[in-house]
């Protein structure tokens, strides 16, 4: 039974490992690298890592940081910032997403890289974690000025990524098409083997795997599906909310009607929309894609209402899902949100405080390493499709997922229960006890 978490985290000294003192580390509680840090290091003292595993997985291997100039559709030029963070190699190959966001900065894409060696080993990819961006905004660029961009920015870390060294992906702001641009751009520059796996998400057409699109939104749904009935829920019958409904939160949403479940609310940048007896959560996806946004969905005949960011918060709901960016759920909104579980399909939604008073009202999160690692898993199949030249059917990739978060879940489910834990730290510490046991084997060179 899921019963109410050990307060193991939030309870205890913050920043408190002698790491932070030997690395010369700061302890900004603000700092999303140094929070996730922090939890990372606690579930290691927890499981008693070596402490040669615990200061390298404190810091990352390698921070890129590039400046690129791109000619503007006016022909005046601008020049670009971008990162790619490699957190951790030691399962295999750098693995994480490329952002294209206005408010990308270094310390937010070493949390995310960190985040991934987490995610990776916990769902049994063999893959380490990276992440990157570029500080741009997508909506503002013209599709001629986001292609220059993306095969600029390729070509100024083209030296240091690679099909078997490290293979970006899809995140915020950036789609299959930024990938097919990637992957050409990087073939064009390279003569490696295998080149067009120097990146998955990549469009059907062009080296992508069926499914690579709705796989994070149906892996938070197959994490629910096989976490719920522990406390005598299931997904038929029972209510979910969603922040986001970009490509995760709509995949998320239209599975979870499409099980038997009904989304009662949806907020995004634009606006948000109710219905207590379940918003048609397509319609809501083919206005979104049309309109930018769910603002004004509630003036087409497919029943929903407009409500306030407030209401959207507090409405009564079985699962709330944060699908958006970074650290949404602050003190403030834990306050108002009124669910039983919180499924994080967002990397790193909830804050450090707001995980406190969730877990204070006796709200279960189940951790984005777990939920959010659909993505990563099909981007696997997708590399392994594209080093095999075979293809998979639709059915063989969301099977083949399904094993990975079903057995993932039962993972954090043991740690949990062996240590008495909540389910964030157990699931650090499911992921760290597969990276202690890779460097256990390995050894540190020479
Ligand atoms: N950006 C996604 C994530 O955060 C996917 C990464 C990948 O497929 O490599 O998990």
């Amino acid at each position: 039974m899921m019963s109410k978490a050990t307060i193991a985290s939030p309870s205890r000294e913050l920043m408190g490992s002698p790491v932070f003192d030997e690395l010369g580390m700061e302890r900004d509680p603000d700092n999303l690298y140094l929070q996730i840090i922090d939890s990372v290091l606690h579930a290691a003292e927890i499981l008693e890592l070596p402490h040669h595993v615990q200061i390298i997985l404190a810091q990352p291997k390698n921070e890129i940081m590039v400046h690129f100039p791109v000619k503007m559709d006016d022909g005046h030029h601008a020049l670009f910032k971008g990162y790619r963070v490699q957190h951790n190699n030691a399962l295999g190959p750098y693995k994480g997403g490329l952002r294209f966001h206005h408010d990308v900065h270094l310390d937010d894409v070493k949390a995310l890289s960190a985040l991934m060696t987490m995610k990776c080993s916990l769902v049994d990819v063999p893959y380490g974690g990276a992440k990157g961006g570029i500080k741009c905004d997508p909506r503002s660029l013209s599709r001629d000025e986001l292609m220059r961009v993306t095969r600029r920015f390729v070509a100024a870390i083209a030296q240091q990524i690679g099909p078997d060294y490290d293979i970006p992906a899809p995140d915020v702001g950036t789609n299959a098409q930024v990938m097919a641009w990637f992957a050409d751009t990087y073939m064009s520059v390279t003569e490696k083997q295998d080149a067009i796996a120097v990146v998955t998400g990549k469009p059907i057409e062009f080296g992508g795997s069926l499914g690579r699109e709705k796989a994070t939104g149906q892996g938070v749904i197959d994490v629910l599906q096989e976490m719920l009935p522990e406390v005598g829920m299931e997904i038929k019958g029972h209510t979910c909310s969603l922040i986001g409904y970009g490509n995760v939160g709509s995949w998320a949403g239209k599975l979870w009607h499409e099980r038997g479940g009904k989304v009662v609310a949806v907020m995004d940048h634009t606006g948000a929309v109710a219905n207590p007896q379940g918003l048609d959560a397509i319609a809501l996806d083919d206005y979104v894609r049309e309109k930018g946004g769910v603002a004004g969905f509630e003036k087409t005949p497919h029943g929903a209402t407009k409500i306030t960011e407030d209401e959207f918060y507090s409405t009564k709901v079985d699962v709330f899902i944060p699908a958006a960016l970074e650290q949404m759920i602050t003190a403030d909104k834990a306050r108002m949100i009124n669910c039983k579980i919180v499924a994080e399909a967002a990397n790193a939604p909830t804050t450090p405080e707001g995980e406190r008073i969730l877990m204070e009202k006796g709200v279960e999160i189940l951790p984005a390493i777990l939920c959010s690692a659909g993505g990563v898993t099909v981007s696997y199949f997708e590399w392994v499709q594209n080093k095999t030249h075979s293809y998979w059917d639709l059915e063989k990739v969301d099977e083949e997922l399904n094993r990975h978060m079903v057995k993932a879940a039962h993972k954090v489910q043991q740690a949990r229960k062996r240590f008495g834990v909540d389910l964030r730290t157990a699931a650090y510490i499911a992921a760290l006890d597969r990276l202690g046991k890779a460097y256990k084997c390995r050894g540190i060179f020479p």
